[in-house]
């Protein structure tokens, strides 16, 4: 068996691990990879990138759909058709280019990538199973998990058949006529929307009483209201019981505990993702764990020494950026920087339509954390560009400490409001106050004109509302 000898081992490839990767090589240190799959991970392969690559695809299809039926734009097109394989080629196209761009940038910076499965021996060897079935033996100082996370199953309705997960979800074949989609978070949301707009039949069923039930509920409205104009049927305070006998219904019960069935060529589970603990020999660390996350400190140890974990192996909230962040800082950490894991906010975005963005404390997040808050919200149906974009629905949300009015949350929702979450960022991070938000010049007409005049809100002297 070949032995190699490294400073650094990553194990996976997502954004965790091939940004610590490419950091550490930057810094210097002498760092190997190992991915079973392709780089990229969850994020660029059946993630982030190819379900926002759908849900524009699906809302051009739409929208074009939209002009064939009438437009106060007064744009005409004849009944638009969908080639879904060239669709799924074009989402194929952009992953291709990000994965083949991440291959590049660790080659150039000198990191060196194993293919294959690691499985870890101790503390400071894994032993990696190749696509040829050689084995290969890492023995590093560093040992860095990021293997990130999986989809939860239903025990009812395990995965196979009609039966998929986002991953399936995102390579499809044809367009199922219905599709039923369980769980509305994010996931179920974002992709429920885009198979709509591409034309399926889409049920979604929800145990909670509301869809995207960690967020707060006037934020979600405007997303509940597009649904039901979209004719997506949302089953909320349902819980699902499985398929019915002849595998073609989705059986569901409510909250009297009345059964039916919803008919369903396919079915996607969307109820969540569990870190990935099993199949690589973990448990033979014993570390610390988190539920069934790995317990990490603000540096991102773990409880044995020289082993690090980032991503979603760590837990919520499972986000690519964070992943990201932690790996660029225990890449620092290793090469004698001195850094902590200490965010001010770490922005969430629903691509839903409308989107959804949070950035630090919402109004409630704020008084249960004992901060005596004021809040001020702007609505979009006073931003003019919004109305120029065909869309008023929505609006901005400041929230600022009463005393100092130092900003400690904002929240969106809004046709392209995913792009205000670098601006919420950064005032949080940077300590603005309300102040120095209402007192900055916004270009006219944007956007962001609705983040100064929630800010100038706050104050008690908007402009425009
Ligand atoms: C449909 C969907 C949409 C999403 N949209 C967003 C979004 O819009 N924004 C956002 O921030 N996040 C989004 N996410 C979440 C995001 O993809 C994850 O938070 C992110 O990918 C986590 O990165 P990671 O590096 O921790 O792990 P991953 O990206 O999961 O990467 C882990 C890698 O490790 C490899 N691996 C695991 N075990 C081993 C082993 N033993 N040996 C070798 N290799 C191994 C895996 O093959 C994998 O490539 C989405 C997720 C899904 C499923």
């Amino acid at each position: 068996m070949d032995t190699l000898s490294t400073t650094l081992l990553v194990i996976g490839g997502g954004p965790g691990g091939y940004v610590a990767a490419i950091r550490a090589a930057q810094l210097g240190i002498a760092t190997t990879l190992v991915e079973a799959d392709k780089l990229g991970g969850t994020c660029l392969n059946v993630g982030c990138i190819p379900s926002k690559a759908l849900i524009h695809a699906a809302g051009e299809f739409a929208q074009a759909r939209h002009y064939a039926q009438e437009s106060p734009l007064g744009i005409r097109v004849t009944s638009p058709s969908l080639d879904l394989a060239q669709t799924v080629r074009w989402k194929d196209g952009i992953v291709g280019r990000l994965t083949g761009g991440v291959a590049g940038l660790l080659k150039k910076n000198g990191v060196h990538v194993v293919g294959g499965w690691a499985r870890i021996v101790d503390g400071k060897t894994v032993a990696v199973t190749t696509a040829a079935q050689e084995t290969l033996r890492i023995v590093c100082e560093h040992l860095l998990l990021a293997p990130g996370s999986q989809p939860v199953a239903l025990p009812a309705m395990p995965f196979g058949g009609r039966v998929i997960s986002s991953t399936e979800a995102l390579a499809p074949q044809a367009l199922p006529q219905r599709l039923v989609v369980v769980g509305a978070g994010y996931i179920g949301l974002e992709l429920g929307t885009a198979y709509r707009k591409l034309g399926a039949e889409v049920d979604v069923v929800e145990a909670l009483d509301r869809v995207l039930p960690a967020y707060d509920e006037e934020l979600v409205k405007p997303v509940a209201a597009s649904l039901r104009r979209l004719g997506v049927h949302v089953h909320t305070g349902c819980t699902v019981q499985g398929m019915n006998a002849g595998g073609d219904a989705v059986r569901i019960r409510n909250a009297q505990g009345e059964e039916s069935a919803l008919q369903a060529d396919q079915v996607l589970v969307a109820v969540g993702r569990r870190p990935r603990t099993d199949g690589f020999g973990l448990e033979s660390l014993m570390l610390d764990m988190n539920g069934r996350a790995v317990r990490i400190d603000d540096q991102c140890r773990t409880s044995m020494r020289n082993v690090w974990a980032i991503g979603d192996v760590t837990g919520e909230p499972m986000l690519a950026h964070r992943a990201m962040a932690q790996g660029e800082m225990v890449a620092e950490i290793i090469a004698g920087r001195r850094r902590h894991f200490t965010p001010a906010a770490i922005p969430a975005v629903c691509f839903t339509d409308p989107e959804v963005v949070v950035v630090g404390r919402t109004p409630s997040e704020a008084a249960q954390a004992g901060l005596d808050c004021i809040s001020a919200m702007f609505p979009f149906a006073a931003n003019g560009r919004s109305l120029t974009l065909e869309s008023g629905e929505g609006f901005v949300r400041v929230v600022a400490r009463r005393d100092d009015h130092l900003i400690v949350g904002w929240q969106a929702v809004g046709r392209g409001v995913s792009e205000l979450s670098a601006a919420f960022g950064q005032s949080i991070e940077m300590g603005a106050r309300l102040e120095d938000i209402a007192g900055t010049i916004h270009a006219h007409p944007t956007l962001g004109e609705a983040v100064q005049e929630a800010a100038l809100r706050a104050l008690g002297h908007a402009l425009h509302v």
